[in-house]
């Protein structure tokens, strides 16, 4: 019997379910049992051109729609979402292996915040009038064309709609192709984009490796990349977008410092930590990995962290209770097991978990190490998974240098009663997207991104517009032109 994650097809092209079974199959595996659940295939050159045409022909027409029709179709989209959030959580937890109780409030939810923030903001997309005595020049901000999107495996859907939103708000087409490890959520974001009212082809879904990533990149008639993935990927991807002149936007991995004062409330700091560590199993770009404690509390916190992480609930991912789920494969769970045994090699002190839960699936205990030095593997590369590295500090001045020096800069938290101190230590962090007494917390309306190798451009906010379009200026003249001959 087919199982309920099989997509129709496994691409989305023109409005429509598209097949080409000549593409190399895509087994979909699930996370939690290690069972084959669905197959897709990936994307022939015959099916890149077919998306990659459809959507040029589209984008004309739609950027020609008002922004109000544009914003209402995205808007009605995003009521879709959330009428059948419980059916899309589903689908992501079956993609991803991340548990119900996450994927009912953080993945089809804040897709469908992306799709109704853009919503709203189409159609207040203007240009400027400048005066210059009798002439003036006005500004219009324009779509770019045609953009691509290409996803990591982390939040399926939510990547296809902070990308898809904004693009579309500004009139843009867009061909997005998930994570091969994760290619059946974004369907369905396409599917609901066409049940919204919005044309055939503005915004099509393809699936394929970095291969098919790769000539989406490198076609001229794509204007526009927006990459979420890791450093390596995101340099290729960056430099073949150059060769083309092309606009980017690259949300990239992090390594992320997480400073704990020691006037810090600890429960809520420990809850930080918690959150910055172990939601999604660490499979979290902006995850503040890092965890430095000021000397006076580090034991009182390890005390009161370790007994928090010991009420994580491994299970079932459809079962609402569990809280922890597996990794998205069995080969990050290699690479993580293998970090966790580089921390024991180097000398980390094991706090709690430590190893691959003895259970089936692909899950590891939560994992704290504690006397981790700025020096060891586990404090200097992302890893992707839940191990929490907790560093010790003595002064402000001490953590801040040693937070910074990293060549990442996505994300940055500070923990302490100390407002002054707050913003100055946050003021001092070499990182995009931060947070003071909390962390992790990505609402729509903030912009979202990194500084250094973590990445270029924002998503999210006001700032999205920005990426998704161009400003064109036009001067005009009400006089008679002079010219020297
Ligand atoms: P990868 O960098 O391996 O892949 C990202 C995407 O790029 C995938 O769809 C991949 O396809 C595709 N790709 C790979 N090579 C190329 C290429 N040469 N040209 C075009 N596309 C290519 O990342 P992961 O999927 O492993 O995701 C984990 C990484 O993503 C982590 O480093 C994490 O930090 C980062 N990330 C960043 C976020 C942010 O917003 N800053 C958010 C979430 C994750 P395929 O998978 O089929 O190979």
């Amino acid at each position: 019997m087919t199982h309920p994650a099989q997509p129709k097809a496994s691409h989305f092209i023109n409005g429509e379910y598209v097949e080409d079974t000549a593409g190399t199959p895509i087994p979909v595996i699930y996370a939690a049992t290690g069972e084959q659940i669905a197959t897709v295939h990936a994307a022939t050159p015959a099916i890149v051109e077919q998306a990659l045409s459809t959507a040029k022909a589209a984008q004309t027409a739609w950027a020609r729609m008002t922004g109000t029709e544009r914003g209402r179709i995205l808007r009605r989209a995003a009521d879709i979402m959330r009428e059948r959030n419980h059916e899309l959580s589903v689908l992501e937890t079956y993609d991803t292996g991340k548990p119900l109780q996450e994927t009912l409030v953080a993945d089809a939810t804040s897709g469908a915040d992306a799709l109704e923030y853009f919503g709203g903001l189409a159609a207040s997309l203007t240009g400027e009038h400048i005066p210059l005595g009798d002439d003036w020049v006005y500004t219009k901000r324009e779509a770019l064309g045609l953009c691509v999107g290409i996803g990591a495996w982390n939040y399926p859907t939510q990547i296809a709609c902070w990308k898809g939103a904004p693009a579309l708000a500004c009139g843009n087409a867009m061909v997005f192709k998930p994570s091969e490890t994760t290619p059946l959520c974004a369907l369905k974001v396409a599917e609901i984009l066409i049940e919204a009212g919005a044309p055939a082809g503005i915004y099509n879904v393809i699936q394929g490796m970095g291969e098919v990533g790769g000539a989406l990149v490198t076609d001229p008639r794509v204007d526009k990349v927006s990459l979420t993935g890791s450093v390596p990927t995101g340099k290729k991807v960056y430099a073949a977008a150059a060769e083309g002149m092309k606009h980017v936007t690259m949300e990239l991995g992090g390594k992320s410092p997480l400073i704990i004062f020691d006037d810090a409330d600890i429960d809520n700091a420990v809850g930080g930590a918690i959150n910055g560590n172990f939601y999604s199993s660490g499979q979290v770009c902006s995850n503040g990995t890092r965890v430095f404690v000021q000397k006076g509390i580090k034991e009182k916190f390890l005390a009161r962290l370790a007994e928090r992480t010991g009420n994580a609930i491994l299970g079932d991912p459809m079962d609402e209770a569990t809280s922890f789920g597996p990794m998205v494969t069995e080969n990050q769970m290699n690479i993580v097991l293998g970090y966790i045994e580089k921390g024991k090699e180097e000398g980390a002190r094991l706090i709690c978990g430590g190893k691959r839960a003895d259970m089936d699936g692909y899950f590891i205990e939560p994992t704290v190490f504690a006397d981790v030095t700025d020096d060891m593997t586990i404090a200097r590369e992302e890893i992707f998974g839940p191990v929490m590295s907790v560093l010790d500090f003595d002064t402000e001045e001490e953590v801040v240098a040693r937070a910074n020096d990293t060549e990442f800069g996505l994300s940055a938290g500070v923990f302490t009663k100390d407002f002054t101190r707050a913003h100055r230590v946050i003021g001092n962090l070499e990182a995009g997207s931060c947070f003071i007494n909390s962390y992790n917390d990505a609402p729509v309306e903030a912009p979202f991104g990194g500084v250094k190798a973590s990445g270029v451009g924002r998503e999210n906010s006001k700032e999205a517009i920005k990426h998704f379009s161009q400003v064109k200026s036009v001067y005009v003249r009400m006089g008679d032109v002079e010219a020297a001959f």
